[in-house]
C-alpha cells in the first residue's frame, strides 16, 4: 500500500495494532508532510524496528519519473508518471502564474515571482470525451487513489524544497474529472490541508469540473474553502453538446442554476473556463449570449486559447478575437481574463504529452 493512502486516523489505528505509542503517529505523519521524507530510512524521529515495518508495509513511491521535458521558455516543468500498473498520468509545475499564464506583461510577472502553481492528475485518462482535449480522446483508463493524488504533490514539494521554495497554488486541472472521483479528490484535498501536516491552505486550491450538477450541490453543501471553476466553453446547448457529451446529461442551465447555489452557500466567486477555438465559440455573438446566461452571478470568465491536439481539428483564436471576446464580455458586466498557455512547445496542455503516448 502506498503510504499517503493513509489518512491520520486510518495511520493511527494502525500504530495501536502494532502496539505502539499514540505519538508515535505524529512523529510518522510530520516526517511525511512536514519533513517531506521520501524514504522509510529518513524517518530517523522513530526507533528502527518501526522504520522495517514502514518499509515492509508500505511503498513511498507512487510512479516512476518517466519522460522530462523542460520547456525551451525554461519556466515549465514535465515529467510523466508511471503508475504500478503502467497508467501514465502527468502534473505540471508552473513557475509563474497559474496553469495558463496571462497576457504576458513585466507588471504581472514581478508580482507572480514567487507563484508556483501545481497542476495536478485525479484520473488516469478521462470518461468525459470532450472532443478537443487530449485526455478525453484518450478514454478512462481509472480512478487515482487519494495517495496517488496527494503523490504528486509531494513529489514537486520535496523537489522545490531543495531550491528553497514551495508550492503555493494547487490547481485539479490535470488528467482526469476531479467530480468524477469525489471522494478521492476530496480525501487528497483534506490530507494535504491538514493543519498538523502538509498544511495547505483550502483557499489554495482549485478544483476544476465538467459541470457534474450533483456533485457540484454537493460541494457546496459541503461549503468548502477551495476554489471551483467550471468548464463552459459554449454558451448554447447545442452547440456545448457538440464538443462536451457531458452536455445530454447536465445542460448549461442546470449547471449555471447548481452555481448560483454553490455561491449562495459558500458566498465565493465562480471561475467558467472557456478554451478559445477559432470560429467556433469566440465571436462577440457568443460573448454577449454567455454574458446574458451569467448575469448577476458572482463569477468571472477564464479564457484560454485552445491548445490544438490530434483528436480535433479545432483552432486556436488569435490574440486579437480573444481580446475582443473579452471587451464584449466586460461591456456586458462579466469580468473576463485572457490567458496564455505556457509551456506549449513541450506539450504541457491539458493531457497532451500522455495522450501522445498512448495514440
Ligand atoms: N476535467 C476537469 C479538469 C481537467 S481539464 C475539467 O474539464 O474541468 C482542465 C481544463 O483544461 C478544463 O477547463 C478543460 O476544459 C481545459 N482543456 C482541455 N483541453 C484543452 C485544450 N485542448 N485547450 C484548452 N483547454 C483545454
Ligand atoms: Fe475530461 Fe476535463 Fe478533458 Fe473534458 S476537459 S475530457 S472533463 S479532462
Amino acid at each position: 500500500m502506498l503510504i499517503y493512502d493513509l489518512s491520520f486516523s486510518a495511520l493511527t489505528n494502525l500504530l495501536k495494532e502494532w502496539n505502539e505509542p499514540t505519538y508515535r503517529a505524529k512523529q510518522i505523519w510530520q516526517g511525511l508532510y512536514q519533513q517531506l521524507y521520501y524514504s522509510p530510512e529518513q524517518f530517523t524521529n522513530v526507533p528502527k524496528a518501526l522504520r522495517d515495518k514502514l518499509a515492509e508495509h508500505f511503498t513511498f513511491s507512487a510512479f516512476t519519473v518517466k519522460t522530462y521535458l523542460d520547456s525551451s521558455d525554461g519556466f515549465t516543468r514535465k515529467p510523466l508518471f508511471e503508475l504500478p500498473d503502467k497508467q501514465v498520468i502527468e502534473a505540471v509545475l508552473m513557475r509563474y502564474g497559474d496553469p495558463a499564464d496571462y497576457v504576458p506583461s513585466p507588471a504581472a510577472e514581478k508580482g507572480n515571482k514567487k507563484r508556483r502553481t501545481l497542476c495536478i492528475s485525479t484520473q488516469a485518462g478521462c470518461a468525459m470525451g470532450c472532443v478537443f482535449c487530449a485526455t478525453g480522446q484518450m478514454g478512462f483508463k481509472r480512478h487515482l487513489t487519494s495517495g496517488e493524488i496527494v503523490a504528486q504533490v509531494m513529489y514537486y514539494a520535496q523537489m522545490l524544497r531543495g531550491m528553497n521554495e514551495s508550492v503555493t497554488n494547487i490547481v485539479l486541472m490535470g488528467m482526469g474529472e476531479p467530480f468524477h472521483n469525489y471522494d478521492n479528490s476530496m480525501a487528497a484535498i483534506d490530507r494535504l490541508n491538514d493543519p498538523d501536516g502538509f498544511n495547505f491552505g483550502a483557499r489554495r486550491f482549485t478544483i476544476s469540473t465538467v459541470g457534474l450538477v450533483p456533485q457540484i450541490r454537493r460541494f457546496a453543501d459541503e461549503k468548502r474553502q477551495v476554489n471551483l471553476a467550471i468548464s463552459l466553453h459554449a454558451a448554447d446547448d447545442e452547440e456545448r453538446l457538440a464538443i462536451m457529451p457531458v452536455n445530454k446529461r447536465y445542460k448549461i442551465d442546470d449547471v449555471i442554476e447548481a452555481c448560483r447555489y454553490y455561491v449562495a452557500q459558500t458566498g465565493r466567486r465562480v471561475t467558467f473556463e472557456w478554451a478559445l477555438i477559432n470560429g467556433v465559440n469566440d465571436t462577440p455573438e457568443v460573448a454577449r449570449k454567455l454574458a446574458a446566461r451569467l448575469q448577476g452571478l458572482l463569477c468571472h470568465v477564464n479564457a484560454i486559447p485552445l491548445n490544438p491536439t490530434a483528436g480535433y481539428e479545432g483552432r486556436a483564436t488569435d490574440r486579437q478575437r480573444a481580446l475582443l471576446f473579452k471587451e464584449t464580455l466586460e461591456q456586458a458586466g462579466i469580468p473576463c481574463t485572457i490567458r496564455m498557455r505556457r509551456g506549449i512547445d513541450i506539450q504541457a496542455g491539458c493531457g497532451q504529452l500522455a495522450g501522445g503516448l498512448h495514440s
